[in-house]
């Protein structure tokens, strides 16, 4: 069994239905919660949207591969009612929506990993006080496979980055 770090995250609609919503699928098709933060709320991310954000750290014991779990993640979100996924605009910069349901693969162990269409560590997570806020919450002593600081050494810095922009 592996240990994947998930984060979910809504925006649309009954945003706290669909984090249940989504803790009751990631059980049944990806494998035991084994931790979780609190809900955390936040202001959109890369885009202007009238409702903030829900996001949720889960901790899931998990049989699946990493591609395996993107598979899931990604059925997850569709069926909770997720209509744009991976959009660019054209001039090739990255989209981001209201969504019902987001859920992005954090960690997987302590693998590092990349394929065309997953990379885990996710690339951004040190960027994200959103990410960084529950994670710290749960696993505040995790080393960061690639980057090789504490999940509360990357959060002081960003806080740290933030106040001084
Ligand atoms: P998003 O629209 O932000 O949820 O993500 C869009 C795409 O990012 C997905 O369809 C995945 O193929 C890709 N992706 C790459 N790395 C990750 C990751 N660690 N977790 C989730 N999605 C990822």
């Amino acid at each position: 069994m592996a240990k994947a770090v998930l984060i979910t995250g809504s925006n649309l609609g009954d945003t706290k239905a669909y984090m249940t919503a989504a803790q009751q699928a990631i059980e049944h098709h990806v494998g035991r919660i084994v931790a979780a933060s609190g809900l955390w709320e936040s202001e959109p991310w890369g885009f202007e949207a009238p409702q903030r954000f829900l996001n949720q750290v889960l901790v899931v014991e998990t049989a699946l591969s990493p591609e395996e779990l993107l598979t899931a993640t990604a059925a997850i979100e569709s069926h909770l009612g997720r209509t744009h996924k991976g959009e660019f605009s054209p001039d090739g910069q990255r989209c981001y929506h209201s969504r019902t349901m987001d859920i992005d693969i954090l960690f997987y162990d302590n693998t590092v990993y990349r394929s065309p269409r997953l990379t885990i560590p996710h690339p951004l997570l040190q960027d994200r006080a959103f990410v960084l806020g529950p994670l710290c919450e749960v696993m505040p002593e995790y080393v960061h496979p690639v980057l090789h600081q504490t999940i509360r050494d990357l959060d002081r810095a960003l806080s740290k980055k933030n106040e001084n922009a």
